[in-house]
């Protein structure tokens, strides 16, 4: 493992193997710890994309495909967002995938030998379903399922529900979550599509098409996992949209990709790996 700023190492790693393209997940996610520390993110996100596509260009590989996020949408004026919709960062961490895609698009205009595939993802969730691999975040969880599966294997005591009136089905917000095996497939098909000529700079959104509310996940994970998940209704998060979900229709069209999995294997997956791993790959005494 070596950090993508370290451009030694990174040499070092593209001169011991020919690579045929990059897959580039590597950044920081969290958006309140971006708001607090804004320079820490435009410094590991930024310079480390640029620290890779300079070692990357230097040794003649140039196919890339880059995790982006729906979070380039800000909030969105309507749904289903469509990938032609207007871009905006709502925080230091949107603004690092913002730019980062725009970096991607001025290198490959500038050497039209790149080729580069920007996935937006949605809201990705559950586990790999052997139960063996899944996420396991330090502190307090930022996001929804992390916070419900902590609650349900009782390390935390209740779900707080951010924003109660919101327009939607029963007031909570609205998001599109997407299996993590849906999205690795994602990548799958980003690679073939990288095989093919002209495929410039391009953009394809990742979710399923389909809005679920808190509550609605809050319900299908109390049925996948037989727990209830103890609820404090609270005022809307600073920042928060009300509705996202993806258009899938160009991912469909191009990659040949769609999602398989709904909320009820997001579930059951997240479940299974919960319950196997309450306390991830720590034990009670390492985790907080
Ligand atoms: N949410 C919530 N309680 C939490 C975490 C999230 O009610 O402890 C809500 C949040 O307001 C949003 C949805 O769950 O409506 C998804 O939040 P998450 O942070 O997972 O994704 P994002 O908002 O970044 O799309």
């Amino acid at each position: 493992m070596v950090d993508l700023r370290d451009r030694d190492a990174l040499e070092q790693i593209f001169a011991s193997t020919k690579f045929d393209a990059v897959i580039h997940f590597a950044g920081m996610k969290a958006v309140g710890e971006s708001v607090q520390k804004p320079l820490l993110y435009y410094n590991n996100n930024l310079i480390g994309t640029i620290t890779l596509l300079e070692v990357m260009a230097a040794h003649g590989c140039k196919k890339l495909v880059f995790s982006s996020s729906a979070t380039v949408y800000g909030w969105p004026k309507e749904v289903p967002c469509t990938e032609e919709f207007p871009l905006s960062a709502a925080n230091p961490y949107g603004r690092t995938k913002l730019t980062i895609e725009e970096i991607c698009r001025d290198v490959q205009h500038a050497d039209p030998d790149w080729k580069i595939i920007l996935l937006r993802y949605f809201n990705p969730v559950g586990a790999h379903p052997s139960g063996y691999i899944g996420e396991d975040p330090r502190g307090i969880p930022n996001n929804l399922m992390p916070f419900i599966q902590q609650v349900a294997v009782g390390r935390r005591p209740a779900l707080t529900v951010f924003g109660t009136d919101y327009n939607t089905v029963d007031g909570t917000g609205v998001r599109d979550y997407i299996h993590v095996v849906d999205l690795a497939d994602g990548h799958i098909a980003a690679l073939l599509k990288l095989e093919e000529a002209n495929i410039g700079c391009v953009v394809y959104n990742l979710g399923t098409g389909k809005g679920t509310s808190v509550l609605e996940m809050v319900r299908a994970f109390e049925q996948a996992s037989g727990k209830q998940i103890p609820l404090v209704k609270a005022g809307r998060r600073p920042g928060d949209a009300e509705i996202v979900y993806a258009s899938t229709k160009k991912a469909e069209r191009e990659l040949k990709w769609k999602a398989k999995y709904g909320i009820d294997e997001m579930c059951r997956d997240q479940w299974n790996w919960a319950s196997q791993n309450p306390y991830g790959y720590g034990s009670p005494d390492s985790s907080d």
